[in-house]
């Protein structure tokens, strides 16, 4: 079975959600560009984002904080989110079962993929740190997803765009490969990728195997 991480793998939300942390902790007073919020933030859980910026401001987040990152996330989602590139054409040639595997909470999995059209290929097979104790990078999600749908994990390939991720499916035994979208592939090597998918048209080929 092939998981699929979500942002960064499936919707090119990163940037986006990036940019709009990157614009509110700058009115915060706190100095950080994009690369850097991406270094910091990709590929965590939000609550521990909020952790990490509590800990650069060294003071609690503004009450609203929340509520108007996600308000200002979802309206630029509406305008601009895309799938990532080529990613609609290989999962139409991937024979066997997939999913996706998401540190981000339903809603805004269900939100991504209805904005870019994807969202019936995975109904009823979305799995969201929500449903397990704990997010990436343990293993609970992912182990969570391969026994919901009856697999072992020694038959599942993950793609992932973060280290978060990658440390994730190497817990749960799972064989994972980068998708270079957000991170650099030296960073996903770093991380334990076994392999690197620099676009999505390499995808079918390497889940016509065992998994
Ligand atoms: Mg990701």
């Amino acid at each position: 079975m092939l998981i699929l991480d979500c942002d960064g793998v499936v919707v090119d939300s990163e940037p986006i959600t990036i940019r709009v942390l990157t614009e509110m902790l700058n009115q915060l007073g706190v100095r950080i560009d994009a690369e850097e919020a991406a270094h910091r933030f990709t590929g965590h859980t939000f609550a521990r984002t909020l952790d990490l910026i509590v800990a650069m401001l060294g003071a609690p987040l503004p009450q609203n904080f929340v509520s108007e990152y996600r308000t200002r996330t979802y309206a630029a989602m509406e305008l601009e989110l895309k799938p990532v590139e080529g990613i609609a054409g290989a999962l139409d040639s991937i024979r066997v079962p997939y999913c996706i595997a998401s540190n981000g909470p339903h809603e805004k999995m269900r939100k991504t993929l209805t904005i870019t059209s994807l969202l019936s290929r995975f109904e009823g097979r979305m799995f969201s740190s929500a449903d397990v104790s704990r997010g990436k990078p343990f293993p609970d999600l992912f182990l969570f997803a391969a026994r919901h749908l009856d697999v072992s994990a020694a038959a599942c390939l993950v793609i992932e765009d973060s280290a978060s991720g990658i440390a994730a499916a190497l817990a749960a035994g799972m064989l994972v490969y980068g998708y270079a979208g957000s991170e650099a592939e030296e960073r996903l090597l770093a991380a334990g990728a076994h392999g690197i998918l620099r676009h999505m048209s390499e995808l079918p080929a390497l889940v016509t195997g065992d998994h």
